[in-house]
């Protein structure tokens, strides 16, 4: 049995993805609407990621007995001031959902729920992948500092991203 709390949390952690995934299709938007369409697809697959995520809680909570309430998701930011900008901001999102992440193993870990600490683990490495995803994007974009021609080429790479669930996957 789940204790309220981290039923709590959990319930909440669903919001929490649901907001990444608006998050990402504000930003898919923005990287639209200025034409950076190899951009705007990255986006579009993390949104398809993030569908992902609120799956994989949604799933758990569901064999765990935990029936799930719905809070409101409030709206994304949608004024961003240039492709790099929009990289940092989608790696500081990251980041709060890392901490989001460690709250709730925290808590797991100080429950002994094991059942839950084994599910959250997966999205501890998760994280990590994440912040290296939007590290190294944003690097890359430093490098080319505003050049048209460097971004466009880029936005082509970035435009090569496909997101496929794991195998695994139910
Ligand atoms: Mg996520």
């Amino acid at each position: 049995m789940i204790s309220d709390n981290l039923q709590k949390e959990l319930t909440l952690q669903v919001k929490h993805e649901y907001f990444s995934s608006y998050f990402y299709l504000s930003m898919a938007a923005y990287c639209a609407s200025i034409n950076y369409d190899g951009f705007e697809h990255f986006f579009m697959q993390q949104v398809k990621e993030e569908e992902y995520h609120i799956m994989k809680f949604y799933n758990y909570m569901k064999d765990r007995g935990v029936q799930i309430t719905f809070g409101a998701i409030e709206a994304p930011k949608a004024n961003f001031k240039s492709i790099e900008d929009v990289f940092a901001v989608g790696l500081a999102h990251e980041k709060t959902i890392t901490n989001r992440i460690s709250h709730m193993m925290d808590i797991a870990v100080e429950e002994k729920e094991h059942a839950t600490v084994s599910f959250l683990r997966w999205f501890v490495d998760e994280q990590v992948e994440e912040e290296k995803m939007f590290e190294d994007w944003l690097h890359k974009i430093k490098l080319v500092d505003g050049n048209g021609y460097g971004l466009l080429m880029l936005s082509d790479q970035a435009g090569q991203r496909n997101f496929a669930p794991p195998a695994s996957a139910e």
